[in-house]
């Protein structure tokens, strides 16, 4: 996927403006909360899972290097093969010369953001490798060469007409000449013609939401069954995954599956969790000859012990993104690459460069939603507060922020100073208000009254507020 995200703010612009995209985000805004929130209420311990999700990844962080290697030697004695990839370049060659091994020409793939990371589907076409996605989502995607605005929901930001015009435009072939607009046979003709693509694939390439080490077991968690599909058809299953996914046990498994899903979709359980567990043996009726997992860095193992190691907790619910003021007004896409919404504005810096991302971490409130429903209790704004402190000390900020940080910083060390100017300033602003209680423009902050009203102050200021108040008490 190419990388746009130093466009965030222009993107932005014009998705404030795009009204079906307002009207998708609208349905989001509706949907995922409000199931997670019934999910939750129903499950009493539901906070404790989360306290001891953070304690667990927390511990695996630790101990990163002993569980890869516990899952390698694991997944290598179940007959797979592992593939440690260092940075997306190695992820490709390793999935391209296994493709090429296999002979492959088309290949099916399950829904994996790893994937659009490292570009992929992009790269296998460049290679003659015909790459086709299963996910019904990411498939009118694919269709309308489009990308994923959202990590569960990869097609939230389309409707249905998108939908019709995608399949009618590409289905003639498969002897779908009606342009339908009904959902149900929608979803029928998009199920017809991928069994097509199923049963021609070579290779089948999934993620994997977690990886197991005591049995180095992958397991893909979907609400559609495409990805058994993907992984039990063709002779050669792929699974593309990060090295932070990996989980010690089945039984911590569990309890991983229980707050993803609910925290996700809603959902008690979400409805395929998928172990693969090495190729085909003797005994088994179906399952591919040959099973590999590449295990992505990609400059995941920078942030171990550092500020943002946190982030390598992330199970990618969406929960944050879900709940994000920002992202509900302005989508996935115009954060410009892979991951967006709160996730995303602390990971793409690392993964792309702050250089590229420094819109990212600005694209928040602080209002604080998102730590306050990540289910393994991310700090993500403090994350996204490291990211702005290196925009500010790399000088990437443009200048007038830049000098008008350091006036504040610098006023703020002279308290009397500080308190005469924030008096003066306040009766400025009533006087600019001339007893209307708000203000239409105040110099220098356009970016806020352009779009709203300024509430004038009332009274002092907050530390002659306070001081009086504490005046009164004693
Ligand atoms: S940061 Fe937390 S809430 Fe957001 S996707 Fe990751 S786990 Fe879910």
């Amino acid at each position: 996927m190419q990388i746009h995200s130093p466009e965030f703010k222009d993107a932005s612009r014009i998705a404030l403006h795009n009204e079906p995209l307002q009207k998708a985000l609208g349905n989001l805004r509706q949907g995922f909360p409000q199931k997670r929130a019934a999910a939750v209420a129903r499950l009493p311990e539901f906070e404790q899972l989360r306290d001891q999700a953070r304690d667990l990844k927390n511990h695996v962080l630790e101990h990163l290097d002993i569980y890869l290697e516990t899952f390698e030697r694991n997944c290598q004695a179940q007959g797979g093969q592992v593939h440690w990839a260092r940075t997306a370049e190695d992820a490709r060659q390793a999935i391209l010369q296994i493709c090429q091994r296999a002979n492959a020409k088309t290949v099916t793939k399950g829904k994996s953001m790893v994937s659009e990371e490292i570009n992929l589907n992009e790269f296998l076409q460049q290679h003659q490798i015909h790459p086709v996605e299963t996910d019904l989502g990411e498939y009118i995607l694919q269709l309308r060469e489009d990308h994923p605005s959202h990590i569960i929901a990869p097609a939230i930001h389309l409707n249905l007409e998108d939908v019709s015009d995608a399949f009618h435009a590409h289905h003639g072939p498969y002897g779908y000449h009606l342009r339908e607009e009904d959902p149900a046979k929608l979803m029928a003709e998009a199920r017809a013609v991928l069994r097509h693509h199923f049963v021609a694939a070579d290779v089948g390439i999934t993620g994997a939401n977690f990886i197991v080490a005591e049995t180095g077991s992958t397991i893909i968690v979907t609400n559609e069954g495409n990805g058994d599909l993907t992984q039990t058809l063709p002779r050669v299953h792929i699974v593309i995954t990060s090295i932070e996914k990996v989980v010690p046990t089945l039984e911590d498994l569990s309890l991983m599956l229980r707050l993803l899903a609910r925290s996700a979709t809603g959902q008690e359980f979400t409805v395929y969790n998928t172990l693969s567990s090495g190729p085909r043996r003797a005994e088994d009726q179906d399952g591919p000859e040959e099973f590999h997992v590449i295990l992505l860095d990609n400059g995941r193992s920078d942030m171990l012990g550092g500020e943002l190691q946190d982030m390598l907790r992330c199970i990618r619910c969406s929960a944050c993104m879900n709940h994000c003021p920002v992202y509900g007004a302005v989508g996935g896409h115009s954060y410009g690459w892979v991951y967006p919404g709160p996730m995303g504005s602390v990971l793409t810096p690392q993964l792309i460069g702050i250089e590229q991302a420094q819109h990212l971490p600005n694209a928040s409130t602080f209002c604080g939603k998102c730590e306050s429903v990540c289910p393994v209790r991310i700090p993500l704004p403090k994350l996204m507060r490291h990211w702005r402190e290196q925009e500010f000390e790399r000088h990437l900020s443009p200048a007038a922020v830049r000098y008008g940080l350091a006036g504040w910083a610098s006023l703020a060390k002279r308290p009397a100073l500080y308190r005469w100017l924030a008096r003066l300033s306040n009766w400025g602003m009533r006087l600019l208000a001339g007893g209307k209680g708000r203000l239409r423009k105040v110099p220098l902050a356009g970016g806020w009254t352009d779009w709203r009203d300024l509430p004038a102050p009332q009274q002092g200021t907050f530390m002659d507020q306070w001081r009086r108040q504490q005046e009164k008490q004693s």
